[in-house]
């Protein structure tokens, strides 16, 4: 029996969830004395593989194919699914990214085991129970599950868990897997690339403004205190309701959801369906006028002000400790 671990790459660089799921997965593999495989999809140089060995990996599967460089719901999962068998694995862990999230249900049934997406911590193992924690709610919430089934994927929320290092020599070998037609069902044709900036789901800072700005053209703060933290940028929904800033910056239970170490709300005033996206950040900062905003309950530190003051005058103490 093993752990196996799915690690994602962009364009051949393994993204910071890998290295954390792999961390994750090892602690896991360390606890039940078993051994920790990865699986890796896609154009990925035999040193960015071995780099998983400063986590614990002991076993790579390298599954490198043309058709396979972009990311392929279901070819992607029956893979993982074949590698799983294969290692007779009976705990697969991935991240809870934008392809996990697809991925790990689809693993799950293709398996029949029990699912536990967006964990937030180790699972507590004894000979009865596998208890683990996760996300409820879109985030409002946690709830302890435990998996009964034989088989257990896990989810993990990215950003969720330090890593942790220990030092392994993988063993790395490539993994024929047995595809058909049906797993090709959706191509990828062309990937248009619609931004250069740091990826929000993987960032590990975020700045994030809100109708409290007045308008699309008092960005430039925001974007300057994003530079000097090199964070991503984000807004609430209004804020790309009213077309001030794209859509992929929209955080929250209709948006995209973060789970960054800082996230810092600038003219936001938090309402529910915004903090059901951003509350299990590690810490939140809160910049606002109005002190009465709901924001400040569930802020680290807040700052009650007027925006305009106060972000330039952070932006450039942050620059003033850069040099
Ligand atoms: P406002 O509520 O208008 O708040 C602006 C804040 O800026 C205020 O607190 C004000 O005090 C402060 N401010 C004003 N001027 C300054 C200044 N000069 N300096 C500092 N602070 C200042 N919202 C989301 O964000 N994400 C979602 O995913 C989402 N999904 C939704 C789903 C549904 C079904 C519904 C009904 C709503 C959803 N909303 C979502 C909208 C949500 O309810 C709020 O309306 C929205 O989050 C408010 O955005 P805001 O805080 O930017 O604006």
């Amino acid at each position: 029996m093993s752990v196996l671990v799915f690690v994602e790459n962009i364009e051949g660089k393994f993204k910071k969830s890998a290295f954390e799921v792999v961390s994750y997965a090892k602690t896991i593999a360390n606890t039940l004395n078993q051994k920790l495989t990865a699986i890796s999809i896609g154009d990925v140089s035999d040193t960015a593989l071995e780099s998983l060995g400063k986590y614990g990996a002991n076993k790579i599967l390298n599954v490198n194919s043309e058709k396979l460089k972009s990311f392929i719901n279901q070819a992607y999962a029956s893979i993982i699914t074949q590698a799983a068998k294969q290692e007779e694995a009976t705990i697969i862990v991935l991240s809870n990214s934008f392809s996990g999230k697809g991925l790990a249900p689809r693993i799950a049934a293709k398996m029949e085991a029990g699912l536990a997406d967006g964990a937030v911590g180790l699972p507590e193992i004894n000979e009865n129970n596998f208890r683990i924690k996760k996300t409820a709610f879109s985030g409002k919430a946690f709830a302890l599950t435990e998996l009964t089934s034989v088989i257990k994927v896990i989810a993990l929320n990215p950003n969720s868990f330090e890593l942790r290092d220990e030092i392994t020599t993988p063993e790395i070998t490539t993994f024929e897997a047995d595809l058909h037609s049906q797993d090709f069902n959706t191509i990828v044709k062309e990937i248009v690339r619609t931004t250069d900036k740091i990826s929000l789901p993987d960032a590990e800072i975020v700045v994030s403004g809100g109708r409290g700005l007045k308008g699309p053209e008092n960005w430039g703060i925001i974007e300057d205190l994003a530079n000097a933290l090199g964070a991503a940028t984000a807004c609430s929904k209004p804020v790309s309701d009213a077309g001030w800033r794209p859509h992929e910056e929209h955080v929250g239970q209709t948006g995209i959801a973060v789970s960054p170490n800082l996230y810092i709300a600038i003219g936001i005033s938090g309402a529910i369906q915004h903090l059901a996206g951003v509350s299990s950040s590690k810490t939140i900062v809160v910049i606002n006028k109005d002190p009465e905003a709901p924001f400040f309950k569930v802020a680290d530190y807040g700052i009650v002000g007027d925006a305009f003051e106060i972000v330039p005058k952070i932006t450039s103490a942050i620059k003033a400790l850069k040099e």
